[in-house]
């Protein structure tokens, strides 16, 4: 019999890539969002649109035996959303009642693990002001100091699992994202992150003309192809090591050196105007010393690679876009 799984989050970008994988991997796969997917990713057995706030909707996945639960669902977005302060209140109370929610029906409902996906954004700002020496190894988390309110929460929630795990022998693994992009991702409307906004807007620019950059363009961050991310999703949680653990790329650039990646793809050689905007932390960058020791495995794919697929798709949306 194959595997069961439930995704939530599935309409969303890393949760609609990995239900693929899982269905490829043979797994019968259930996805539960608020939305479905907008970018056609429908290879889910089973699709339940709703809302995981509320608690009668979670326990109305469990209707079969479930073996594994992967909890990606979140009120997240890029700097623009994350970072100007105004969602603080719906980040916290709405990640954190679906993880509430999750975590005590999958114990309750006898699942064989649950994957839970934290964010390299609950490191301590102290460790992130100098960014050509960032320190993100995952014993460095405490004294906890989070720059945002979506860090925090993804810090309790880390906690919350892994005391249902010592508590309950719930079997729980827990990543630490670190900035995932690829095609099939946000790329407009202001949730999206930086590769996909470079993207987009080196791709409407005209030749010769400007993009704009948040802050000086100095501050440093490492990017994680999608295909990457799910690859390491499945060994951890195949793997008997629980996390907290990095997901994440060691090949870190300057914000400028992305925007220069972007239109050396392109082609198109523009100026970059540095305007006023959420920046986050200066510098940030995935330490792999413990997913190599512990599963033996690390991301290594060159961002540029990433890149040039990312921007192939989100140049090819631009194009589909009704003309003025
Ligand atoms: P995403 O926003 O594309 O996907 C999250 C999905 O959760 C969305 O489709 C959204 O509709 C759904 N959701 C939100 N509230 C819900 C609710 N109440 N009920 C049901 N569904 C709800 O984000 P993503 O980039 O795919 O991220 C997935 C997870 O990984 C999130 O937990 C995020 O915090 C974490 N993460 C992502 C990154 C990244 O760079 N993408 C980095 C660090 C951590």
């Amino acid at each position: 019999m194959s595997k069961t799984a439930i995704v939530c989050g599935a309409g969303g970008f890393i949760g609609g890539h990995l239900v693929n994988r899982l269905k490829r991997d043979g797994y019968w796969v259930r996805g539960v969002d608020l939305k479905s997917n907008e970018y056609g990713n429908t290879n889910a057995d089973d699709f339940v649109i709703g809302d995981l706030r509320d608690p009668r909707v979670c326990e109305s996945l469990f209707d079969r035996a479930i073996d594994e639960v992967y909890q990606l669902a979140a009120d997240m977005g890029g700097a623009g959303y994350i970072f100007t302060g105004e969602h603080d209140a719906d980040v916290m109370h709405n990640s954190a009642t679906i993880n509430l929610n999750m975590v005590h029906l999958s114990h309750k409902h006898g699942v064989k693990k649950i994957f839970y996906s934290s964010s390299a954004c609950m490191y301590p700002e102290y460790n992130q002001l100098d960014p050509d020496n960032p320190k993100c190894s995952e014993d460095s988390a405490y004294p906890a100091a989070p720059d945002s309110e979506y860090g925090w929460e993804k810090l309790f929630s880390e906690r919350l699992y892994l005391a249902y795990q010592r508590n309950y022998g719930l079997q729980v693994r827990v990543a630490r994202f670190h900035n995932i992009f690829g095609p099939a991702g946000t790329w407009t409307g202001g949730k999206e992150k930086a590769p996909a906004a470079i993207c987009r807007k080196v791709a409407e620019a005209d030749n010769g003309g400007t993009i704009d950059i948040w802050g000086d363009g100095k501050q440093t961050r490492s990017f994680l192809y999608i295909d990457e991310c799910v690859e390491g999703i499945i060994r951890l949680t195949q793997s008997d090591f629980s996390g907290p653990v990095n997901i994440g790329s060691d090949e870190m650039v300057t914000i400028n050196g992305l925007a220069e990646m972007a239109m050396g793809i392109a082609g198109k050689p523009l100026s970059i105007n540095h305007i006023e905007g959420p920046q986050g932390v200066r510098g940030r960058n995935s330490d792999n010393a413990l997913i190599k020791q512990k599963l033996g495995w690390a991301p290594s794919m060159p961002l540029e690679q990433g890149m040039r697929l990312t921007y192939e798709w989100i140049a090819a949306q631009v194009e589909a876009l009704p003309r003025p």
